[in-house]
């Protein structure tokens, strides 16, 4: 279900005044959304911002759902429990938008790419795919440009997207600027306009099945040279792979600080580590620190668990297992 038309329902969840999950307690605030409403905005903005991704590949579409209330007792998921009860055979998704802000102290909001659905339709009440978010995002004070990047992120992990830089240790777990599965609001951090997330990495195109295999070079254990085009275009290599071992491996991609990337100081070319291979993989990049937006350029050089990476002229990047290492198998 990442490919095509995605129809998503979209409901409001009220919160009752005395609501007593520390998701929302003390925290008076109710705001008069309406799901019509916010279904046409995300229509607009978070479509564009997935076919962008996608490079046409994928359509989310938002319809209004209908309005569901929780109890005084009850955590965020009863919305979405709710919600799927009430959505259309025709939803393959909901997603959620409280109508009460999160404390500070908990997670904006959640996302969950549901069961496996090998034949339709693909009921979002069948799979229990869905997308949840708290109403910050649709506070006043935003006007008619609400930020967009958060419930990009959770339907991020409805395509079935794991986290990247994401460090459980930290105040503010998501440190990657390189992807809307890290920090989300990092474009604004920088523009304060924007409102979408970042791009996305090139594993997560790969996974969605946006990206072809062809473009992807898997090194030989002996290393090799390769052009990189720009992860996000629809033609060369748009990924380089060295297989470690252990279900491990380094991925090798260029940003271009444009579009959805536009907040990076300069495009360069990003490595990570990754560790899995499904939608618990963790994502981890490698090149500088949180929040990771200095990219290697031409001249460039990283070491990291037995290769060197260097970048030249053209996007050229040379990798090479570290010299003298037994070449590690199995
Ligand atoms: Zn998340």
């Amino acid at each position: 279900m990442t490919k095509g038309i995605d129809p998503w329902e979209v409901f409001v969840c009220h919160v009752p005044a005395n609501a007593q999950s520390p998701v929302y307690s003390g925290l008076p605030l109710r705001l008069p959304l309406k799901p019509d409403e916010i279904a046409t905005v995300l229509d607009a903005k978070v479509t564009r911002y997935f076919e962008t991704l996608s490079n046409g590949m994928y359509q989310p579409q938002f319809s209004a759902g209908g309005e569901v209330t929780i109890g005084v007792k009850d955590e965020p998921q009863a919305c979405v429990d709710e919600a799927l009860a009430q959505s259309s055979d025709r939803a393959h998704g909901v997603i959620v938008i409280a109508d009460a802000e999160h404390n500070s102290t908990q997670p904006g909001g959640f996302g969950n790419p549901g069961g496996a659905c090998a034949v339709p339709p693909c009921r979002a009440s069948a799979t229990r795919r869905s997308a949840y978010v708290g109403a910050a995002d649709f506070s006043p004070d935003w006007g008619d440009q609400p930020p967009m990047d958060l419930i990009e992120h959770e339907i991020g992990h409805a395509l079935g997207w794991p986290h990247s830089g994401y460090d459980e240790s930290a105040a503010e777990p998501h440190r990657s600027a390189l992807d809307v599965m890290g920090d989300s609001a990092a474009p604004r951090a920088v523009h304060p306009a924007r409102r979408d997330a970042p791009d996305t990495l090139a594993i997560n195109r790969l996974a969605a099945g946006w990206m072809p295999t062809s473009a992807v070079a898997v090194i030989p254990r002996s290393g090799s040279t390769v052009t990189l085009a720009p992860s996000n275009g629809s033609s060369g290599t748009r990924l380089a792979v060295i297989e470690l071992h252990d279900h491990r491996f380094i991925t090798v991609e260029l940003l271009t600080a444009t579009g959805f990337d536009d907040h990076l100081p300069g495009s360069g070319v990003a490595v990570h580590l990754i560790e899995g291979n499904d939608a618990t993989r963790i994502q981890t990049p490698l090149v500088g620190e949180p929040p990771y937006d200095h990219l290697l350029t031409a001249g460039q050089t990283l070491t990291s668990h037995g290769w060197t990476i260097t970048v030249g002229g053209g996007w050229g990047a040379t990798l090479q297992p570290v010299a003298g290492r037994p070449t590690v198998t199995g």
